[in-house]
């Protein structure tokens, strides 16, 4: 029997892959903002659901290091505080009520819809993967989200600067010297100061909120 359509890749995919992608969805509709004041944007989703920014966890700990390192340092850095005991959940309430939203460029993991994309040849893949989707993410951007502003999380969404400059969201996009946020990879203390840095400057900029009032 052949394999049914993915809705969000459009690949031939397994009843997992598009149940976990229906959850993400889900998860990510229950903390979207009315009127979306900053978009940030990743650039695909992690393959476990307790990875998935928007999974509510009980406890941090749930989460793998890298989604806890983006997880903490977005919050620490938005200034977004709140009681860690009761879990994830509190924070991504303020992180909403602020008007912020996290979405991906791609809505499946990368490593579903290119396999041995994380092994190699990443910088040609991602170039190719922002050919091929870049027109579905300006559309999301343009018909959905309606953003303030963006902010690009990671270097590899960088290839989406040219695209969203030409279609007139240059003055909205928020980049540090020129640059998306380097991905805050727990192992990589230049990326992790890059990103601290550069939130912290656009925060600065954008004359965000950082406190609950
Ligand atoms: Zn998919």
């Amino acid at each position: 029997m052949a394999q049914a359509l993915c809705d969000g890749c459009g690949l031939p995919a397994s009843p997992e892959h598009i149940a976990l992608r229906i959850r993400r969805i889900e998860l990510a509709t229950r903390f979207r903002p009315i009127h979306i004041n900053a978009l940030f944007l990743a650039e695909a989703p992690p393959e476990r659901l307790e990875d998935y920014f928007y999974y509510p966890a009980r406890n941090r700990a749930e989460r793998g290091r890298l989604s806890r390192a983006l997880f903490s340092e977005l919050m620490t850095g938005l200034q977004i505080a709140a009681a860690e005991v009761e879990g994830d959940e509190p924070f991504l309430a303020e992180f909403q009520r602020r008007g912020f939203f996290l979405s991906d460029c791609l809505e499946c993991p990368v490593a579903d819809i290119v396999p041995g994309l994380r092994e190699g040849a990443a910088k040609a893949n991602s170039h190719e993967l922002a050919h091929r989707y870049g027109a579905i993410i300006l559309k999301r951007i343009e018909l959905s989200y309606k953003p303030k502003h963006i902010v690009l999380l990671s270097t590899r969404t960088r290839h989406l600067i040219p695209l969203l400059q030409r279609a007139g969201w240059g003055g909205r996009l928020l980049l540090y010297h020129g640059l998306p946020l380097h991905f805050p990879h727990p192992d990589n203390p230049g990326a992790q100061a890059q990103f601290r840095a550069g939130l912290s400057e656009i925060v600065t900029r954008a004359a965000w909120p950082t406190r609950t009032t």
